[in-house]
């Protein structure tokens, strides 16, 4: 079942002075439900302009971007988006920065999920620090947090662009199996934007390359892992 549909999808951003900046350029695939798919290309080929048509943060300029057979018109809350720079709020704890999508839709945070918050956190490795304030974690840690907080609201859709660029080589392999361990628990459909091939093939079922100006998908690579 197609689950994300990009049909003809092309991308203009105008810039304030009204110059075209022209993004991508038909680009057509799609995503199976709970199927993980990695988008590699160079810097500028339009990689995020995809996240942004996904998620709903902008329209497409020409063509059709369907989720469940539906088009998105505006920013979707089934979508959990783990950005390449971790966007945590200074003032409020770790575990309240990842409480924070729950708090901020109900305006109730449960005991049940305060549990589940504090269990993502360990998960990711930071169940010591649920007290501390961003500033006082690593990028490399503060982006960890950006996973846990972005798995929070149990979205259908997980969208990373770049979760692991402040990570160091051991942490992003480490974090590399975490995610496939998560998502072998309990699958998703995801998105995973990366300058690494390598670990594209690694971790993804299926690997869109892009090429750019304007950006549009050069090549499709299926990955046939054997997964459990
Ligand atoms: P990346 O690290 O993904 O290559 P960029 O350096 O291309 O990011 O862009 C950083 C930010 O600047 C993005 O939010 C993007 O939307 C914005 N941006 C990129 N190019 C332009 C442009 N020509 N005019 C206005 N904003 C831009
Ligand atoms: P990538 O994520 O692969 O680096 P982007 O999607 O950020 O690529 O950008 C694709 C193209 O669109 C680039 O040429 C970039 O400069 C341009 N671009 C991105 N965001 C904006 C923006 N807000 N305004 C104008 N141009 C932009």
């Amino acid at each position: 079942a197609k689950f994300v549909e990009f049909k003809q999808v092309s991308h203009t951003y105008i810039t304030e002075q009204g110059t075209p900046v022209p993004a991508l350029n038909d680009v057509n695939f799609s995503i199976d439900k709970h199927q993980f798919v990695a988008v590699v290309g160079p810097s500028g080929c339009g990689k995020s302009t995809l996240l942004r048509l996904l998620s709903g943060l902008i329209p497409a300029s020409e063509g059709l971007v369907n989720v469940y057979g539906h088009a998105v018109t505006e920013p979707r809350e089934d979508v959990g988006i783990v950005f390449q720079k971790p966007t945590l709020l200074p003032w409020l704890s770790i575990l309240d920065n990842v409480l924070f999508p729950l708090k901020h839709k109900y305006n109730f945070v449960s005991v049940k999920d305060k549990k589940r918050a504090i269990g993502l956190i360990e998960m990711v490795g930071l169940g010591d620090f649920l007290g501390q304030k961003p500033e006082e974690l690593s990028g490399g840690m503060q982006q960890r947090i950006g996973i846990a907080r972005a798995l929070l609201l149990d979205p259908d859709i997980l969208i990373m662009d770049e979760p692991f660029s402040a990570l160091d080589a051991l942490s992003r392999e480490e974090m590399g199996f975490e995610l496939q361990r998560i998502w072998q628990e309990k699958p998703k459909t995801v998105l995973f934007i990366t300058h690494s091939i390598s670990e594209a093939v690694l971790l993804a079922d299926k690997v869109l390359i892009m090429s750019h100006r304007p950006g549009t998908i050069a090549q499709e690579l299926d990955i046939d892992l054997a997964r459990p």
